[in-house]
């Protein structure tokens, strides 16, 4: 794990080095967790969002999208539930002035005792070899269902605490599990208390009556306020979804993590509507059609896996997640709730307005119910970086860092390089570039030693480069290496563009989720 949280950092500030991410407000010494995407970062970025929104408008007839506003009315948020409850339960400690999220430090006791488990586990594979039985070793052994047990107590204690709201009862556990803070070491921790993570803001001036307003904690509450809209204009029939890419915000406790925790971020949301009694199976439908969504960027398929929710939201008759393995383990970069028809029976109730759905072929009117599909831009990015960094020992003993991004992804796709800055070499190159920019992203690059400007361009994974020497003067070729295997080809100029045209293709990654 320590060498994990070794490449983790190193990923980090390769994202700095290179024009990924940048900490935001830096010259001031930055923001806690907002950052800024630099020149490479945005690139891969709009590819991410552009994967997301072509499989979701291209590739289903019935799914559409909309640009709603960050600023809604106030009464959204009390309708959907977040101005009563969307807190976090926060805790301080009193030597280090540090603040925690009281559930997040009982959750890692519970991960504490899991990681005990999987030792012993471990260690008895090792002792037993081929023969070794894990089902019947962690149904008998005795060390294993202790920890069991606890675990499962602690479960229990924690999961009453948190339905209740039990604020006193979640310290308590805090307590009694001699819990400390990783900063001071004690114990002395303040009473738990309700944290609001919704950000708000004043509205027209004082003299009009300023309007307290939020900013969105989430993208959704802008699809269901329009779902009706959108359905009447766009004559779209049930079942259909309403797609949207946008900003949220919430005053997050704890931001750690890099941009897996940010206080502003990016969602990327869907909302499929369906007729009641029919949301299980769209549920189903949309757990597959999702992962392989992910499994298609071709990061390996065993690092994710869904997390079914044991303990449901009051409004949900179902949810997962979708787990990607982080340097810091298995955590989630999407959810996928049936959310049932809690959201748009309530801005019915709040507004006043009928938003029910008239069935033209049953003749009846009803309150559709809703499948959301939820995805972090930023944490999805982070997992495509993670996966795809790698510190590669060569066979001639010399390290490069590369990015094996997936080429449709990469922010830049093509390096062009003259191979020396004369005897008409960069011209060359110049008239191949300017040929090919119309087609995908391509750089121009004629400093430093050839080896040099390849290894910038492992490094901000740039999946081709292709090289003018004396040759291609004459032969009208030239040498077209590839990031991943290092190998390189002579290549006809005329036929580079349908090369890495398709090798880069959104339509090529596209089919990959069939
Ligand atoms: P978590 O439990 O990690 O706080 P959540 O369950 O509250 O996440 P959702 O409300 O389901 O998250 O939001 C959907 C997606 O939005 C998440 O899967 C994640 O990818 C992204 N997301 C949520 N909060 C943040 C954040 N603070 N920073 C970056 N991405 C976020």
């Amino acid at each position: 794990m320590a060498q994990q949280e070794d490449v983790f950092k190193k990923l980090v500030s390769h994202c700095k080095e290179y024009g990924f991410v940048f900490p935001s407000s830096e010259i001031y010494d930055g923001l806690a967790a907002v950052y800024d995407y630099g020149q490479m970062g945005v690139e891969l970025k709009n590819n991410l969002k552009k994967y997301w929104w072509d499989s979701m408008t291209l590739m289903h007839e019935n799914i559409v999208g909309i640009d709603s506003a960050i600023f809604m009315h106030p009464t959204i948020w009390k309708a959907s539930g977040h101005v009563d409850a969307f807190n976090d339960p926060l805790i301080d400690n009193r030597d280090s002035k540090k603040r925690y999220r009281a559930d997040v430090l009982i959750e890692e006791q519970l991960a504490k005792i899991e990681d005990k488990i999987d030792k012993e586990v471990e260690k008895a594979a090792k002792r037993f070899g081929e023969s070794f039985d894990e089902a019947k070793f962690r149904a008998t052994n005795q060390r294993v269902l202790e920890h069991q047990k606890k675990w499962n107590q602690l479960h229990q204690r924690y999961s009453d605490a948190m339905n209740a709201m039990d604020l006193d009862a979640l310290k308590q556990i805090i307590l009694d599990e001699g819990i400390v803070c990783p900063i001071s070491g004690t114990r002395n921790w303040t009473d738990v208390r309700q944290f609001n993570l919704m950000f708000s803001t004043e509205m027209g001036s004082t003299a009009d009556g300023a309007m307290k307003i939020y900013l969105r904690p989430e993208t959704a509450q802008g699809i269901f306020v329009n779902y009706l809209n959108v359905q009447k204009t766009g004559r779209m029939k049930i079942p259909f979804g309403i797609a949207q890419i946008g900003k949220a915000f919430r005053n997050e406790i704890v931001a750690r993590q890099f941009i897996f925790r940010m206080r502003e971020f990016e969602q990327m949301e869907m909302q499929f509507f369906v007729k009641p009694g029919t949301e299980l199976e769209w549920f189903e439908k949309w757990k597959q059609t999702r992962l392989k969504w992910h499994k298609a960027l071709g990061l390996g398929d065993h690092k994710y896996r869904f997390h079914d929710h044991e303990k449901l939201a009051h409004y949900a008759n179902a949810a997962t997640d979708i787990e990607f393995l982080m340097p810091f383990g298995f955590k989630e970069v999407e959810g996928i709730h049936s959310r049932t028809n809690f959201d748009l029976s309530n801005h019915e109730k709040y507004s006043g307005k009928s938003i029910k759905y008239f069935d033209p072929e049953t003749n009846e009117s009803y309150t559709p119910y809703v499948i959301e599909t939820s995805i972090g831009v930023d944490r999805t990015f982070l997992s495509i970086l993670a996966g795809c960094y790698e510190e590669e020992t060569l066979s001639n003993g010399e390290t490069r860092v590369v990015l094996h991004l997936p080429a449709t992804l990469a922010p830049v796709k093509l390096a062009v390089m003259p191979l020396v800055k004369k005897d008409g070499l960069p011209e060359k190159a110049r008239e191949i570039m300017d040929d090919l920019k119309f087609h995908f992203k391509c750089q121009y690059d004629e400093k430093d030693s050839i080896g040099k400007r390849y290894r910038r361009q492992d490094a901000i994974g740039t999946p081709f480069c292709a090289t003018v020497d004396h040759d291609t003067l004459n032969d009208g070729r030239v040498t077209l290496r590839n990031r991943d295997t290092m190998q390189q080809e002579r290549i006809p100029i005329d036929r580079l563009k349908d090369i890495i045209a398709k090798e880069v293709s959104m339509t090529e990654l596209l089919k990959k989720q069939l």
